[in-house]
């Protein structure tokens, strides 16, 4: 999958505002491109797990349909804990097509690491940073002229 640079960081940053609880939200995007990242409350108020805000989830799964993005991964962080799924996270793991994005702090650098659970099955999306402007895969193939 692709992030934009930007959303990138405001999903470091909204991990580091909530530390020691874990942060969780929405990354909308065409196709595997992630755009903008929708930044929700975890009700758990948990450092170990995560709920998004129902009233918030269903505003901003509205806000994406009305800009025309799909929710393409759910991200949640883990404030001292690796990037890789816990034993939780694969268990509940409710969509197979949405990709699952895990923003570490437990390094001295931030973490970022994505990845597909299908089943109890983890397996590791590659993360490619984009830097520049964010924008939609369709306006970039336009203005490039293919
Ligand atoms: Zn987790």
């Amino acid at each position: 999958m692709e992030m934009c640079k930007s959303v990138y960081e405001k999903i470091i940053e909204h991990a580091r505002r909530e530390t020691p609880l874990e942060a969780c939200g929405y990354l909308g995007g065409k196709g595997k491109t992630v755009i903008e990242a929708y930044c929700l409350t975890n009700i758990d108020q948990s450092r170990e797990h995560f709920s998004f805000d129902p009233k918030e989830q269903f505003n901003a799964v509205l806000t994406m349909r009305s800009k025309k993005q799909l929710a393409v991964a759910v991200y949640h962080s883990h404030p001292v804990t690796p990037a890789r799924p816990s034993q939780e996270d694969i268990r509940l793991a409710f969509d197979p097509e949405i990709i699952n994005v895990i923003v570490s702090l437990a390094a001295q650098e931030p973490e970022v690491n994505a990845f597909r659970i299908v089943k109890g099955d983890v397996t590791e999306e590659p993360l490619v940073v984009i830097e520049g402007l964010c924008e939609e895969p369709e306006n970039r193939e336009r203005r490039n002229g293919t």
